[in-house]
């Protein structure tokens, strides 16, 4: 687990670096580059924008023209959950603000959080932001951006249970609820010799709030999830506790197809500005008051 955690914690640190170099040596305009990327020069038919022509295939960088497409699971408050019937919280609102500089529109498709990745892969989503751990195995998969928030796993009991630290969840033969493919079940699923439960303790959810009602009900003992969304879910819930011990510090970035570099590169560069200018500081402060 410790291995675990600092290899975390540095490849956030490696990632804030690069991000940071990257943002310094680009001056390029990101604001203007969508509405001339938006022709789509291969299937037009005359030949009647020279100019656009030439550029049009290389600055092609989303999967549909004019839209920015978001792939999420809004079930992580405060980073994205329903309001009504829309998608809102820290993640789409970051979103929206990095869709406008880049001048696309955005469209948040809601799915599972275990197929985020594929889907990017796959150029079915232009990138997936989910409250996403930069990990190591996915950093195989896919490219990530800059940083831009930071997340802990939290354990979740019920009130008056005899898990009390992260030593008694580890030690008892107690059942831990996860949501698949979160770095959470990653951890707890890692066998007691690295540091989790091992597979036959762990019962899999797909969206977090299953794995919490599975508390609540009693059909598993803890559920270890990010610490952010582990305060909404118990502020929802009578009777639910978050223990004193995370045990993981993560950082959060968004994830985007490995061949898409335009994309990544322009996605940065408009993080930046939102950086430097206090906007991304002042969406995190709207949903996590830091004197709250
Ligand atoms: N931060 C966790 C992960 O990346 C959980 C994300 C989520 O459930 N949306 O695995």
């Amino acid at each position: 687990m410790k291995k675990l955690l600092s290899k975390i914690v540095s490849v956030g640190l490696i990632f804030c670096m690069t991000g940071a170099m990257a943002g310094c040596s680009k001056s390029e305009e990101t604001t203007k580059a969508t509405t001339a990327a938006d022709t789509t020069a291969a299937d037009t038919t005359a030949g009647d924008s020279s100019a656009a022509d030439t550029t049009a295939a290389a600055e092609k960088f989303t999967v549909q023209e004019g839209k920015l497409i978001m792939a999420t699971n809004a079930f992580f408050q405060p980073y994205e959950y329903y309001q009504g019937d829309k998608i809102v919280g820290i993640d789409a609102e970051i979103a929206e603000a990095l869709a406008k500089k880049l001048g696309l529109e955005l469209q948040i498709m809601d799915v599972e959080f275990d197929s985020i990745i594929a889907g990017v892969q796959n150029n079915k989503y232009d990138f997936g932001m989910a409250g996403m751990t930069v990990t190591d195995t996915r950093k195989k998969a896919v490219n990530f951006t800059t940083t831009y928030a930071t997340g802990i796993q939290a354990i979740i009991v019920k009130e008056g249970s005899e898990i009390v630290d992260i030593d008694t969840l580890l030690g008892g033969n107690y059942k831990v609820g996860v949501q698949q493919g979160t770095t959470g079940d990653i951890y707890m699923s890692a066998e007691p010799d690295d540091g989790g439960v091992g597979e036959s303790r762990i019962v899999r959810y797909s969206k977090g709030p299953d794995a919490v009602l599975a508390l609540s009900t009693g059909k598993v003992d803890a559920v270890v999830i990010d610490n952010e969304p582990a305060k909404s879910f118990v502020a929802a819930n009578e009777g639910l506790k978050i223990l004193e011990t995370p045990f993981t510090v993560e950082d959060y970035a968004m994830c985007v197809n490995k061949d898409n570099t335009v994309l990544l590169d322009k996605l940065n560069a408009a993080l930046k500005e939102l950086t430097d200018d206090g906007t991304i500081a002042s969406i995190i402060e709207k949903y996590i008051p830091s004197n709250g």
